[in-house]
């Protein structure tokens, strides 16, 4: 019998991509089914970002680059977050690596071990409590909430922190809701955190751009008191359509930079070349495509949070960022994962259960609104008629 490590017994999984696969299988068998399942854009790459890296790999781009990323991309990185955030940043603290989650795996790795804590939002991207849970860290969950906007109380954040936290994690936009946190809380937090010197922030910034209604994103690097222990999350895939590119950044205190290259040199040793030359293309290039995109998801938000309110038994608050809805199903006297079953099998619309995203997610579904305006309407009809059967059953 193979004896594994216990850690691999407690890694989770992002059920988005089980979801998938069901949904896939089903249309395999002839099925319709509609997939406001997986969270990624439904548009192309844009083609100057295509033809950049075609053109690095003619050019004879076949190689090993630095680890830490070719030095023209860390140097992009840092004027594309000067430009949208009015923050100075050093390329030399910037590290490239193969999709956002790369970062999150380095940072968790960095601060978790058995006896730490790490806090991490609750309904919250399930591989923030799967990595915490493999690492031996003991996860404490900070509950959203709906009334809320399902953004983060400052106090709850605070209250959380005891001497053995080590790292918070911070998400906004957020992935599964959509919710966005208010600069007034992120100005407590962080005041808040003057009294605890020792703990790290890694910030999850990747739906960055994806902000509605006017609203501007309050990123935790317009904190200068923050830059020696915030590690920023970002990357290509949401904002130009790259998901399967596997292209992200870090940007990481000074201390920790060197550290984190080593992680590098260990797991991928450098990203595939063409994609960091797309990479350069995608931020010194044309961001009309980037403006293009956020107001098609804003028009199918419109759509998709009026249709969701005018379902029997759903209620759906307006989400201010990323491609997520996160309605509340409790008036239909379902379980989330019974919800996201039934839907996908009998009203042929693929969904996930909020409760895949934590314990707080329970009595809501997460819908991605990465899809066409007509694929939204018709399942929202779907949704609606399975469930007014399902009621005159
Ligand atoms: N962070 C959040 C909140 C996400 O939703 C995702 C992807 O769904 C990621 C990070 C990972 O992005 P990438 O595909 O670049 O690894």
């Amino acid at each position: 019998m193979l004896q594994l490590n216990d850690a691999i017994g407690r890694i989770g999984t992002e059920s988005a991509f089980e979801v998938l696969a069901r949904a896939k299988h089903l249309e395999a068998q002839g099925r319709s089914i509609i997939n406001l399942g997986i969270g990624q854009p439904d548009f192309q790459t844009p083609a100057h970002i295509v033809e950049s890296a075609v053109r690095a790999l003619r050019d004879g781009h076949h190689g090993y680059t630095p680890a830490n990323g070719i030095p023209a991309l860390r140097e992009a990185v840092a004027v594309d977050v000067h430009r949208r955030l009015g923050v100075p940043a050093d390329p030399g603290r910037v590290l490239i690596v193969p999709g956002g989650k790369m970062t999150m795996f380095f940072a968790v790795l960095m601060f978790g071990q058995p006896g730490a804590e790490i806090i991490y939002p609750d309904p919250g991207f399930p591989i923030y409590a799967s990595l915490i849970a493999f690492s031996g860290a003991k996860g404490v969950a900070v509950p959203l909430y709906e009334r809320n906007g399902f953004g983060f109380s400052a106090e709850d954040v605070l209250s959380r922190i005891t001497q053995a936290t080590r790292l918070i994690i911070l998400n906004s936009p957020a992935n599964p809701t959509g919710g966005v946190s208010e600069r007034g809380e992120v100005d407590k937090l962080v005041a808040g955190l003057r009294r605890h010197p020792d703990v790290a922030i890694l910030s999850d910034e990747i739906y960055g751009q994806m902000l509605y209604g006017g609203r501007a994103h309050v990123s935790l690097l317009q904190y200068p008191e923050l830059s020696e222990r915030l590690i920023l999350l970002d990357g290509w895939s949401k904002t130009y359509a790259m998901t399967g590119w596997r292209l992200g950044y870090g940007i990481w205190p000074a201390t920790l930079i060197e550290p984190a290259t080593r992680l590098a040199i260990n797991s991928h040793s450098c990203v595939n070349a063409a994609a960091q030359y797309a990479g350069i293309a995608a931020l010194t290039g044309p961001q009309q495509p980037v403006a293009d995109m956020v107001a098609a998801f804003a028009a199918r938000r419109r759509v998709v949070v009026d249709e969701l309110n005018d379902i029997p038994g759903l209620s759906c608050i307006e989400p201010g960022g990323a491609f997520y809805v996160f309605p509340n199903i409790s008036g239909t006297g379902l379980g989330a994962k019974e919800m996201e079953v039934k839907l996908l099998e009998e009203a042929g619309v693929a969904t996930i259960a909020g409760s895949s995203f934590g314990r707080q997610g329970e009595g809501y579904l997460r819908l991605s609104y990465a899809n066409s305006i007509d694929n939204i309407r018709a399942a929202m009809g779907r949704i609606r008629d399975w469930l007014a059967k399902r009621q005159a059953a």
